[in-house]
């Protein structure tokens, strides 16, 4: 009995461990995981020079994400940069704040967003699914310094189409104290994340095939019978079994009529090989090209998302842009090192299909298991939450338990 599990992103790791369990894979069933890449990781992974693709942050209320972490021996590898609330720079008055993202914070009057938090019961309540444009139209100041850039990070989309209830979804789960504290890895997703899920299953006995695309599946009376590799056909026994961790275009490719999302948003990211000595720090920014501005020994990372219009700006002019609104960000929150006025080198990673588009309405959601013997996961298939690491580790552990083999062992 083998489970083959598609796709080595966070959704495919987290499955794949779910599937082999403690015990390993000697428990009844074997299980195998295929990456069409060279790398696993996927939409979050660690680029060949070790920087991230783009900066990853966790919230402390992720419970799925933080238990994953648990069990493959990595929680210790993410730290909360910014314990005493997330410093955020507005740079149109050039005003520093520190905010905390959670009602829980909100008793010290100066960590609470400007503008009028009782305005954010439209967020906590359950209210009509619009955009949060229209949902804050009257509170401007809240939706600029807070619902935005809380939104922007959340869902990747930008405000004027943003579901108010998804971002609900994600707010009353950082309700309770303590659940809003944001985590970074200290050294980056090859060693906070990648390779501890990669040491997990090999000490499971997971084997993992890189470079293996699954170029189609064949079906009859409801199963998968045939997986198709590139180079390798994988014909399906009885009580073998499929769990396809992909992305949504790749899912409905191949097979074809699945509900799924099908527009995405892009997320940029500015790596400047400038090394800051100190602690980790990340900061926020109102009013310019820069969102969120990562500080590490490693080097400096800037998070552009829902960039539609920065990701068709060519890597040379947008440096220089970012670089000056990181010297007015050390300037303001006090980061000590060199600080030339020269933008250092800098590299710019494009994901053109990052997350989904999270609108207001029903979302397009595929069924667990579109097959008697194949369960789908993915960061877009989990019900309540935007596409994120925490919906895409949820997804892949609820494919495993969808599995008929794994309630039957
Ligand atoms: C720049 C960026 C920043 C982000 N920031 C955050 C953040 O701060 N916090 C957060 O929680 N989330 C963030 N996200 C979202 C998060 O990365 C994703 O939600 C998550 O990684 C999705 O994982 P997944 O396993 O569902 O999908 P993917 O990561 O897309 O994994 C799918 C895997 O399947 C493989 N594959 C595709 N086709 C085939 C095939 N035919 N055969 C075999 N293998 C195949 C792919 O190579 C890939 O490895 C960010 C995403 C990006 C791009």
């Amino acid at each position: 009995m083998t489970v083959h599990v598609v796709g080595a992103g966070v959704a495919g790791l987290a499955a794949a461990l779910a599937l082999a369990g403690q015990r390993g894979a000697d428990a009844g069933r074997a299980v195998r995981l295929w990456e069409a890449a060279p790398v696993a990781g996927g939409r979050c992974r660690a680029l060949p020079d070790g920087r991230d693709n783009g900066t990853h942050a966790l919230l402390a209320g992720n419970r799925a994400a933080l238990g994953f972490l648990g069990a493959i021996g990595a929680r210790e590898a993410w730290v909360e940069p910014e314990p005493d609330g997330l410093p955020l720079l507005d740079l149109a008055d050039g005003s520093l704040r520190r905010i905390a993202l959670s009602p829980s914070g909100w008793w010290r009057a100066d960590r609470r967003p400007a503008g009028g938090i009782f305005a954010l019961a439209r967020l906590f309540g359950r209210g009509p699914d619009r955009s949060l444009a229209e949902t804050f139209a009257d509170r401007p100041e809240l939706l600029r310094g807070f619902v935005e850039p809380l939104a922007i990070a959340a869902l990747n989309t930008p405000v004027a189409e943003a579901s108010t209830a998804l971002l609900g979804s994600v707010a009353r789960r950082l309700a309770w104290p303590g659940a809003a504290r944001l985590l970074v890895a200290r050294e980056g997703l090859g060693p906070g994340l990648i390779a501890p899920a990669l040491a997990a299953l090999a000490q499971r006995r997971v084997p993992v095939v890189f470079g293996a695309r699954l170029r189609g599946v064949e079906t009859e009376a409801g199963r998968a019978t045939r997986l198709l590799f590139a180079g390798e056909q994988i014909a399906l026994g009885r009580d073998d079994a499929v769990l396809f961790a992909l992305p949504p275009w790749e899912a409905t490719r191949l097979l074809p009529g699945l509900a799924a999302p099908g527009e995405h948003a892009p997320i940029l990211n500015l790596h400047f090989g400038h090394g800051v000595p100190g602690p980790v720090r990340f900061v926020g920014v109102l009013g310019g090209l820069c969102q969120w501005v990562l500080f590490r020994p490693e080097g400096i990372a800037v998070t552009v998302s829902a960039a539609d219009a920065e990701s068709e700006e060519p890597g040379e002019s947008l440096g220089p842009r970012a670089w000056a609104e990181i010297l007015r960000a050390v300037a303001a929150v006090g980061i000590a090192g060199e600080w030339p006025i020269r933008p250092p080198a800098c590299r710019v990673v494009k994901e053109r299909r990052a997350t989904p588009r999270h609108r207001p309405g029903p979302r397009s959601l595929p069924p667990r298991l579109p097959l008697a013997n194949l369960a789908l996961a993915g960061d877009w298939t989990d019900p309540d939450l935007p596409a994120t690491i925490e919906a895409a580790v949820r997804s892949g552990q609820a494919a495993a338990r969808a599995l008929p083999l794994v309630s039957r062992l």
